[in-house]
């Protein structure tokens, strides 16, 4: 049986990161990764999510200067986003938080992006193992004189792994991490009351499309907010290279269309007898949003992404949980419910996180992940959830309303009681709201299960 410091569940940028950190601080670390195949890659790699942008602010949430993100991953610099109501539109140029990175942000080759993640961990001296999936974990807290615990994993070619520390990165679909965190719950409770992937992620659809020259807008993100039910549900547009954008959207799992009034829903039919599936909503939205083109006039571009130029992933989109360290368990990224199906955020949160809980488990002094994280990291999740909360319910008037008021209380980035005398009282009622909200959430309150809930 092999022996390592640090075993890390899944090799996206979270587990990828998290070993990559714990090498780096002289730990043995060995990243197991099942292994993807996709068009544009070609050799097995991470379940690379093929639509990423990233925010100026994310790359200091990374932990990383500008000049460390290699120039080969980027595809585009960003220079703002708009969210487009069914007849408001907010424009933004600025992310209005402090930032190192120059631009808005920039749209990245996210399979390049885990590639030069891996490269970096295995320089660091971690090893990186792709082909095989962990099956089984099984923890023994008596540890065996050296270690203060051991945890076995069984791959699926029937090899075994024992080691000090385990870091669970196996993304929202949580395959293993569900039933390692089971054994320290009590009672009849599980993680799923919690992380259930049906309930607790939403589905994200995409295809690589060419888009005609003169609506090509190579520099800017686009969503469209109000145009289709379902809570944080929106198509959007991510430009990458060339005069390919990748068009896509986001909606929650399992929705009931008789749950919603086809009338009110830019993107619905009066005869769907169903909830249309993502490569359908997309021919809708450009047909509307493009009347003057037809769809043939955005081919598919099929040599890139999973499967013929479109790729379906679930997202996590929930609060996060901490994780029970004091087994010796980090869970990081996208499996502890750390993203975000608001901003399709997550890459950032995944690195950070998967870097603290590499660096921590290298030092013995893994008790330290859930403040240390939480110091990184609350300011983002308390933004998170607190808009994911303010707009649950929201139909298309209220994005109307939403974007109306914030494109006049902005003021381009800006909040100030200026702009918020100009704006009225509909500007007083959304800063309100959303700093009443936020209160709810401050101080680690948007943590959804926490440490102490735990039997370890
Ligand atoms: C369509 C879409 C668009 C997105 N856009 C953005 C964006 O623009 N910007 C952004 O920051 N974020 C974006 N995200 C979110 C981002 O992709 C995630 O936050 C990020 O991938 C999380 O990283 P992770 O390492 O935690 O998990 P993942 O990237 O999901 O990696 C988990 C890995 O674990 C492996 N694995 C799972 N089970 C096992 C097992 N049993 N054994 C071995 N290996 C296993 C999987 O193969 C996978 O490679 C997007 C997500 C989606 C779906």
């Amino acid at each position: 049986m092999e022996r390592v410091d640090v075993a890390i569940v899944g090799g996206g940028p979270a587990g990828t990161s998290a070993a990559w950190k714990a090498a780096e601080h002289g730990a043995s670390a060995l990243v197991i990764e099942k292994g993807v195949p996709r068009a544009d890659r070609d050799h097995l790699g991470p379940d690379s999510t093929d639509a990423a942008g990233m925010l100026d602010y994310w790359v200091d949430l990374m932990d990383f200067d500008p000049e460390d993100i290699p120039e080969e991953i980027i595809l585009r610099r960003l220079d703002g986003a708009d969210f487009i109501g069914p007849s408001e539109t907010l424009t933004i140029e600025d992310t209005s938080i402090d930032a190192s990175y120059p631009d808005f942000g920039f749209a990245f080759h996210r399979a390049r992006f885990d590639d030069w993640l891996r490269e970096e961990a295995e320089a660091a001296g971690a090893t990186y193992r792709v082909g095989d999936s962990i099956t089984a974990v099984e923890t023994d807290r008596s540890g065996d004189g050296t270690r203060a615990q051991t945890h076995q994993l069984t791959l699926s070619n029937g090899d075994t792994v024992e080691s000090e520390y385990l870091v669970l990165a196996d993304g929202p679909q949580r395959t293993v991490t569900t039933d390692v965190l089971d054994q320290f719950l009590p009672g009849s409770r599980s993680i799923t009351d919690h992380l259930n992937p049906r309930t607790a992620n939403h589905i994200a659809y995409q295809e690589h499309r060419r888009v005609p020259d003169d609506i090509y807008e190579p520099h800017r993100l686009k969503f469209w907010w109000g145009y289709m039910p379902g809570h944080t549900a929106y198509p959007w547009v991510f430009p990458n290279d060339g005069d390919v954008a990748r068009i896509g959207l986001t909606m929650p799992i399992g929705l009931d269309i008789d749950d919603f009034d086809r009338s009110e829903w830019a993107l619905l039919r009066e005869d769907d007898d169903g909830i249309p599936r993502g490569g359908e909503y997309i021919e809708r939205l450009l047909e509307l949003v493009y009347p003057e083109y037809d769809i043939e006039d955005f081919p598919l571009v099929e040599d890139r992404g999973k499967q013929g130029g479109t790729e379906t992933y679930p997202i996590s989109s929930t609060q996060p949980i901490e994780s029970p360290t004091a087994a010796g368990i980090a869970v990081v990224g996208g499996a502890m419910g750390g993203t975000s199906a608001f901003h399709e955020g997550g890459d950032h949160v995944a690195v950070r996180t998967g870097k603290l809980a590499g660096e921590l488990a290298a030092k013995d002094c893994l008790e330290r992940y859930n403040s240390a994280w939480k110091d990184a990291l609350g300011d983002e999740f308390t933004r998170n959830v607190t808009m994911a909360d303010v707009v649950h319910d929201y139909g298309p008037d209220d994005w109307d309303w939403a974007f109306g008021t914030a494109e006049r209380l902005l003021n381009r980035g800006e909040y100030s009681w200026w702009s918020i005398l100009r704006s009225g009282l509909s500007g007083y009622r959304m800063v309100r709201l959303y700093n009443s909200t936020k209160d709810t959430f401050r101080d680690g309150g948007y943590v959804q299960l926490a440490e102490s809930e735990y039997e370890t």
